[in-house]
């Protein structure tokens, strides 16, 4: 396939709820463009696009995938369409936020059966915050109570009047067998596989002529020269109506309707041409780029300078580190050398592939624009900026998705631990919305991903790619532990029989301190009770304690130690003893001082839209939360602040998903330390580790 020019290329997400027909739309455009030549299904495994195994395993897309195609569009020209099919479900949504970083232009898909779902409205709030262009595909117009009418007017109650149909349907569910043109008028019926102009049916002349007079009116209001010629009575061409819908769906000021079957290749012909006529090339939008203090605009110029941006990295386990890619400028060419701006190391581009599915085809230049692969950049990431030397220019990063689920991960061997971290960071390479780190304070390798779901395909990924093995285990939370009260203890250790012995007393007295003070050690020990060399042994065996866990196994925070008096043996006596002493006087002292276990609290913020509100505030009650306030969002939306013992939020991702059907979203942080109710204590204990 030959790079055709920048303004010949098409960037298009395909969006949509799983199940709306993506993969299946993707495919038949493929094959309606001659580029496969036959498009399997996700269903049975024999995906062009879908091809891992834990996809097949759950006959849906998991991650986004590439598909170029080349179509000659209505005027005659040839286009270059890239697509990019992203999954529907929502554990997956931080592929579509990477596919929205690279795409010019968004395609929603949404099934005629079923209209707008949850997660088509998630995905076009996040489309509309990139600002892309947007097209509706209301797809299976041939499936039993497909309802072409019903899903338009919900589309434009949920997404406001841009919403325009540019086509009726001629015969719908088992009777679809052609397509209303509204701009032209003309009517075109599909038989045997191919379209060919129709007789408008006499039953849909009325509606037609209605609804294509409403749709000139809503094209040319926009657009004043073109508003103040129809207004003195002529009527635009269709190529004019065209021309200005092409301007407002770059300005998301309206966002053209079509309609098909991808299963039967009703309509996928006129949506490809509609891409290419209404959807902008790359170089109607500059980029973003930070150079030095300056955010600077570069142009989709194939004569500049080169400019990457690596949106995406994936791991073949036979083919190594692939890096997809965009020219924002320039051209690239093999064996070129540019350099990595976040390392400042030169990467020499060996190969370079379109890639579709898993095919590779290689290329030997990629213009200003248009996608492609790159093999084995080791040194280079998701994200990273490649130009020549001396450019020091980093493309601007898309708002990263956060993560809300978190899972601690346990090797199951110790050859599978050997391997685990680097097998983490080639997946955190390649998936945006998983990170991974190691918590210190409860010895844990925590994996925060945005699901179940998520993690169980992480976990798969892991044993199918790099032969490692982890089990699922809960997060610890971080207790602590302190006292409430004041108390004083002999610590003392005594074995004289036989041999050398070990003898040591430490006399301890503790008193709490204020929350967030840390724990203090004071000597007041006099008249060489103990001796000056042993007492740095007591101050190690009081900061021992604290750190492995003091009466129930937590570190121990607060409170003041007091060394105040003690005895020793001249031959017994060692530095050991001192240190065996100090650790029991202090468990003995806090025992009697009375121990309080202090749990974390985070402040949570949850972003609910009206009529979950009082169900999402009613639910932090059950959770021993204490909710702070409530506040209305710019985009309309009830915020609830709340602190809430982080123990209760560990899989509040999922419960609030299914409590609000997918439409909340929440920020977690956190606050502070509190006591821990005493009947609580004992399932506290419990999540501590058994060695
Ligand atoms: P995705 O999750 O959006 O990628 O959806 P898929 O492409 O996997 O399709 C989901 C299911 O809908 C599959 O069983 C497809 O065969 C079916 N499907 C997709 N498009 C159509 C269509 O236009 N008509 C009918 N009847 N079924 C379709």
């Amino acid at each position: 396939m030959n790079s055709l020019p920048t303004d010949r290329i098409r960037n298009v997400v395909l969006l949509g709820q799983s199940g709306a027909g993506k993969t299946t739309l993707a495919e038949a455009l493929l094959v309606m463009a001659g580029a496969v030549t036959r498009g399997g299904r996700v269903d049975d495994g024999t995906s062009v696009l879908d091809t891992e195994p834990e996809s097949v395993k759950r006959r849906m897309s998991l991650s986004l995938a590439i598909a170029p195609l080349e179509w000659t569009a209505g005027d005659g020209r040839r286009c270059k369409i890239n697509l990019i099919d992203c999954p529907g479900y929502p554990d997956f949504v931080g592929e579509a936020d990477t596919a929205l970083g690279v795409a010019d232009l968004a395609v929603f898909v949404v099934s005629a059966v079923d209209g707008v779902e949850v997660h088509t409205e998630l995905l076009w709030r996040r489309a509309a915050a990139t600002g892309v262009a947007r097209l509706i595909f209301v797809n299976k117009e041939d499936k039993e109570r497909a309802d072409f009418h019903g899903v338009v007017e919900q589309l434009r109650g949920a997404f406001g009047a841009g919403v325009s149909a540019l086509e009726l349907p001629l015969g719908e569910a088992g009777a679809l067998h052609g397509i209303a043109d509204l701009i032209s008028g003309q009517a075109f019926e599909y038989r045997s596989g191919g379209r060919r102009p129709a007789e408008m049916p006499d039953e849909l002349a009325a509606e037609e002529h209605r609804l294509a007079e409403a749709l000139r009116e809503e094209i040319v209001s926009g657009d004043d020269e073109q508003l103040e010629r129809y207004l003195g009575g002529e009527v635009p061409s269709a190529s004019e109506l065209e021309r200005t819908l092409a301007d407002e769906v770059m300005d998301c000021r309206q966002f053209p309707v079509l309609l098909g079957s991808a299963q039967t290749g009703v309509g996928i012909d006129r949506l490809a041409d509609f891409i290419c006529d209404l959807g902008p090339s790359p170089d109607r939008y500059p980029a973003a780029v930070v150079a030095g203090p300056d955010v600077i605009q570069v142009a989709a110029d194939s004569s500049a300078k080169p400019l990457v941006h690596v949106f995406k990295t994936l791991t073949d386990p036979f083919v190594g580190q692939l890096s997809l890619f965009k020219v924002l400028s320039g051209t690239v060419t093999v064996d070129d050398h540019l350099v990595n701006s976040r390392t400042g190391a030169e990467e020499r581009l060996h190969g370079l592939f379109q890639l579709r599915g898993k095919e590779q085809t290689p290329v030997t230049a990629v213009v200003a624009g248009d996608l492609a692969v790159v093999a084995k950049l080791v040194g280079v990431s998701t994200g990273d900026t490649l130009a020549p030397k001396g450019t020091p220019v980093r493309v601007l990063a898309p708002a990263a998705t956060e993560p809300m689920y978190a899972v601690a991960i346990v090797a199951r061997t110790q050859g599978d631990d050997d391997k685990l971290g680097n097998a983490l960071q080639r997946l955190q390479a390649e998936d945006a919305a998983l990170r991974v780190e190691r918590v210190e304070e409860t010895k844990q390798t925590v994996m925060h991903a945005m699901g179940d779901t998520h993690v169980n395909v992480i976990v798969e990924r892991l044993a199918r790619k790099f032969g490692v093995n982890v089990d699922i285990v809960e997060v610890r939370v971080p207790y602590l532990e302190t006292i409430t009260g004041r108390a004083e203890a002999e610590g003392k250790v005594k074995k004289q029989s036989g041999g050398h012995g070990q003898f040591a007393i430490a006399n301890l007295r503790v008193a709490p301190l204020a929350r967030g003070s840390g724990v203090e050690f004071a000597d007041l020990v006099v008249g060489g009770a103990i001796p000056r060399n042993f007492i740095p042994a007591v101050q190690r065996g009081v900061e021992e304690t604290v750190a492995k866990g003091g009466v129930h196994g937590f570190p121990v925070v607060d409170l003041r130690v007091e060394c105040f008096d003690g005895k020793y043996h001249a031959v017994d006596s060692s530095e050991m003893a001192f240190r065996a002493a100090a650790a029991h006087g202090l468990k003995q002292a806090m025992a009697e001082a009375g121990v309080a276990v202090l749990e974390p609290v985070s402040l949570l913020r949850v972003m609910v839209p009206a009529d979950h509100q009082g169900e999402v505030m009613a639910d932090i009650a059950t959770r021993r939360g204490k909710v702070q306030g409530t506040d209305i969002t710019a985009h309309g939306e009830h915020e609830v602040t709340a602190l809430v013992p982080t123990s209760e939020l560990a899989k509040y991702a999922i419960e609030l998903r299914s409590m609000t059907a997918g439409r909340g979203s929440y920020t977690v942080q956190h606050d502070h330390y509190d006591v821990l109710p005493a009947h609580l204590v004992a399932k506290a204990i419990e999540t501590l580790p058994k060695d």
